[in-house]
């Protein structure tokens, strides 16, 4: 079975074609500035020449169109038709309370996922758009949707619930309900695969640290608790998200400033984190090469960021009451050598000790860099997001037949 992954955002979409008989992917691109003058197609298939193209593309039904004629194309095309395409599955981010896993799109699913547009304004309507893009371009092909909050629906109510007013969670849902899931469950998995473990027996730390980051505890092979929160803003501090701060400091500043509501979500999500503190960058990077160079502010966000992403480490070792696996992923947890040293250097009480010349090496794969002695282990793990959705949409389809 051809499977094709969809990654829906506001003004573009991402997108895999994965064979399922090897879970290989035959070919991969990104529509970028859908809306906007000249949006770029890129289309790389595997063993092939990359192609970029410009062109008008308005919206997503035609970033979808496009796609399909690429993948199809006599040049750079990777299948003869699209009939070979036997099922879609769609990244969505927020499935609420009500998608506690991966689900067939039809309709009742459809409702639920528009009724969750409130909880995430920006990112569910997208994804809706590449379903109903989708449908347009391909009727009758099944289609699956895979949610980045699903592992989570397992936490406790004492690590989601928030210490406010309990209205509010039976009026609007205001709770916690964590982000990267399908990432934060895939590297737990390869994790217990990797040491030959039962992840039943087993209390691992993910720290899936990209643009945006997040933590999850996993005991027993289930998400007891996670550092994102009703929205992926809350925890550590990010690329350009603040993470956690005094609630008292958003109407303070909204008063002294006269921010709207819109404008004081805009500055804690786009213009705070790594990017408001060095001042320079939101790319980890730019900030340890401004470090190595002696910039005091990109060392200052260097230290807060690498500081928050230790205590909530330990944290989440109190919530297990231990820590077996710490599994570092993402663009920064994958790449960077010198963050992950620096957490782990703090952590000797946990008894984490890295191996400087195994945390020193580049590789695509699963990777150990902790110590024989290191009473913790130490994991980097390649996450592979699209995978998941792949499989996930394989196996829901596969029982339809
Ligand atoms: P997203 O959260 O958008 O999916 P990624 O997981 O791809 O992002 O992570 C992107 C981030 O990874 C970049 O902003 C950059 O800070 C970081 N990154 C990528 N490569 C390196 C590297 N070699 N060293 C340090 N950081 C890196």
């Amino acid at each position: 079975m051809k499977v094709l992954v969809i990654n829906s955002g506001s003004s573009s979409l991402k997108y895999q074609l994965y064979d399922m008989r090897d879970e290989s992917v035959l070919a991969k691109g990104l529509v970028e500035r859908i809306g906007m003058d000249s949006s770029i197609l890129n289309h790389k298939p595997t063993g092939g020449q990359e192609v970029t193209e410009v062109k008008e593309i308005l919206e997503h039904n035609t970033a979808i169109r496009k796609v399909l004629s690429m993948l199809t194309d006599p040049e750079h095309g990777v299948i003869k038709s699209i009939d070979e395409i036997q099922a879609v599955g769609h990244r969505v981010v927020h499935g609420g309370e009500s998608f506690k896993a991966s689900a067939l799109v039809d309709d009742p699913a459809k409702t639920e996922i528009r009724r969750l547009f409130d909880l995430a304004p920006l990112h569910n309507p997208a994804a809706m758009m590449g379903i109903t893009a989708t449908e347009n371009n391909m009727p009758g092909v099944p289609q699956v949707v895979v949610f980045d909050t699903a592992f989570h629906q397992a936490m406790p109510e004492k690590a989601y619930l928030y210490g406010i007013p309990k209205v509010l969670y039976n009026k609007y849902k205001v709770r916690r309900y964590g982000f990267h899931g399908t990432s934060h469950e895939y590297v737990s998995h390869i994790a217990a695969e990797f040491l030959g473990q039962a992840i039943e027996d087993l209390k691992i730390i993910t720290c899936h640290i990209g643009n945006g980051g997040s933590l999850t505890a996993v005991q027993g092979g289930h998400s007891i608790d996670t550092s994102m929160g009703m929205t992926p803003l809350e925890g550590l501090m990010m690329g350009t998200r603040s993470g956690d701060l005094d609630p008292a400091i958003v109407p303070f500043v909204m008063n002294k400033e006269e921010l709207t509501v819109n404008e004081v979500n805009s500055m804690l999500n786009k213009h705070s984190g790594l990017l408001a503190i060095s001042g320079i960058s939101s790319d980890m990077r730019e900030i340890t090469d401004g470090m190595a160079n002696g910039d005091a502010n990109c060392t200052l966000a260097f230290e807060m960021y690498e500081y928050r992403l230790r205590k909530y480490i330990g944290s989440y070792a109190a919530a297990m009451n231990g820590v077996d696996v710490i599994v570092f992923t993402a663009g920064v947890g994958e790449n960077s050598v010198v963050v992950r040293e620096k957490v782990c250097e703090n952590l000797t009480y946990l008894g984490v000790e890295i191996d400087d010349a195994l945390n020193a090496i580049r590789s695509g794969e699963p990777r150990l860099i902790s110590t024989s002695q290191s009473k913790v282990k130490v994991l980097v793990i390649p996450t592979n997001e699209e995978l998941v959705i792949a499989r996930d949409t394989y196996r829901i389809v596969s029982e339809l037949k």
